[in-house]
């Protein structure tokens, strides 16, 4: 069974293979034996926290020098007697500390069991938990930033406030229940829909959050889009500074979509160069352009890029007419090498903010990579400070929202308070999802099974 506490478990800790050394993770009641049982030293009596220097061995063999750190239930990750023994990282070494670690009675832990262990014992919650797994696979900054608010608690407790204010409110509404006979009315009117609009607020700019908070985690989607031979794929590569995608003099050749991450100033953006847009017959540029369009929906910034020799202001602002301006674009002239200064100026005094650039000169683009970071950036300074990162949250939040949402609208029609005090009840079981309030094996099997093992 997946919550089976009663055994004591183990496993590398760290990352499997040869390394200079490697850490084996021992919890568990019977911890402090096994290790005992196979290590040169006794660690029944050592106070916690300690660290012990001494040897493996199996029998009068000896397996490696290795250093034992203790930590007494419940003052450890998983709240229960705990050992990491640092060893050696050869492969033969940690395999064998293991085998030892089993014929005296532990098992091996199954995939995220000792975080399991921890939050069955009240370590962090559930939404920690997660961000401990986002926090081990950030590669930039801003995700890094936001997997360590999630897992110092900011989120937990933005969760527990807002159940809290439910519970209030569903505490005056049942209130009025139990006195239904009297038909009186504990609640004012107005102050409960005043309540339920501020957690309504509270639940949608959470919910919004996320379309950032998941670029942020997976990196924000630039779209560069412009005529065929605007340069989009030398801009691209030039980014990149590696030849990735193919630069062509032929018009409408770049016929896919291709995606790279790039991380500038600890933020990653995902660059998607797009086919050119441009009417077209050909069917598989056709297929590229819609790919295109779609693209553009997708991303969180879209470059529009124009070639500044070929584009005349009619065309430039027919262009910019029928794009979409509600996403945050940043319109570029391209090949400004090549630029008139009489053609430079009229682009200048067009009205418009353009960014010029020579993407055949690496050093033109700094402002481009400046512009995007800056946009970014005020982007987060008007989100809210709690960011929505992961899936699961973000779906427990909707359908908390959809419930409150339920409860307003049953508010204004006057239905009765039993039927409110079950909407409201299914948004606290929502919220209580995320934290862990209210879990099921299934929950807590599907969360901590994508886990690593010795994690
Ligand atoms: P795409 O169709 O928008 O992807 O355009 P490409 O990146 O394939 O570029 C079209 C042509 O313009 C290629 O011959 C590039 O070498 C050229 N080109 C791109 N950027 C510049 C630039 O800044 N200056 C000059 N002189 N040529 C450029």
């Amino acid at each position: 069974m997946i919550l089976d506490y009663s055994d004591t478990i183990c496993a590398l800790s760290t990352a499997n293979g040869i390394g200079a050394i490697a850490v084996i993770r021992v919890s568990g009641k019977n911890t402090f034996p096994i290790v005992s049982a196979i290590f040169s030293k006794d660690i029944s009596s050592k106070k916690t926290h300690t660290a012990h220097f001494g040897t493996i061995k199996e029998g009068n063999k000896i397996i490696d020098e290795v250093l034992v750190n203790v930590f007494i239930n419940p003052q450890s990750f998983t709240g229960e007697d705990t050992v990491e023994i640092g060893c050696h990282g050869s492969v033969y070494v940690q395999q064998k500390i293991l085998q030892l670690l089993l014929k005296n009675g532990a098992r091996m832990a199954k995939a995220g069991e000792f975080s399991m262990r921890a939050f069955a014992n009240g370590k962090f919650d559930l939404s920690q938990a997660e961000a401990i797994s986002d926090l081990i696979s950030s590669s930039n900054e801003a995700s890094h930033k936001l997997a360590m608010q999630q897992m110092r608690g900011g989120f937990s407790k933005e969760i527990d406030d807002l159940r809290e204010e439910l519970i209030n409110f569903a505490s005056l509404i049942e209130l009025e229940l139990d006195f239904s006979e009297e038909d009186v009315e504990f609640a004012d009117r107005t102050q409960l829909n005043e309540l339920l609009t501020r957690i309504e607020g509270k639940l949608k700019s959470l919910t919004d959050s996320f379309s950032y908070g998941n670029a942020i985690k997976n990196g924000i989607p630039i779209a560069i889009i412009g005529r065929p031979n605007a340069g989009k794929s030398t801009l691209l590569n030039s980014i990149l500074k590696e030849e990735r995608a193919i630069v062509s003099e032929i018009a409408g050749t770049t016929r896919d979509t291709i995606e790279e991450k790039i991380i500038i100033e600890g933020i990653e953006f995902r660059f998607i160069d797009t086919a050119g847009l441009r009417e077209t017959e050909d069917e598989i540029e056709k297929i590229g352009v819609k790919r295109a369009l779609e693209q553009l929906e997708k991303s969180t910034i879209y470059i529009y890029l124009f070639d500044s020799n070929q584009m005349n202001m009619i065309e430039l602002k027919q262009d910019l007419k029928e794009l979409d301006d509600s996403v945050t674009r940043i319109i570029v002239a391209n090949k400004t090498d090549l630029i008139s200064e009489e053609k430079l100026q009229e682009y200048k005094d067009f009205g418009i903010e353009i960014l010029f650039i020579s993407a055949k000169e690496t050093d033109s683009l700094e402002n481009l990579k400046q512009k995007l970071v800056s946009e970014m950036e005020k982007q987060t300074i008007s989100q809210n400070d709690i960011i929505v990162t992961n899936l699961r949250h973000f779906e427990a939040l909707s359908q908390a929202h959809d419930a409150i949402i339920q409860v307003k609208n049953g508010l204004e029609n006057n239905i009765s308070g039993d039927f409110l005090a079950i909407d409201i009840r299914q948004s606290l079981h929502f919220l209580g999802e995320i934290t862990g309030q209210v879990s099921t094996d299934e929950l807590l099997g599907n969360i901590f099974g994508k886990f690593c093992i010795g994690k």
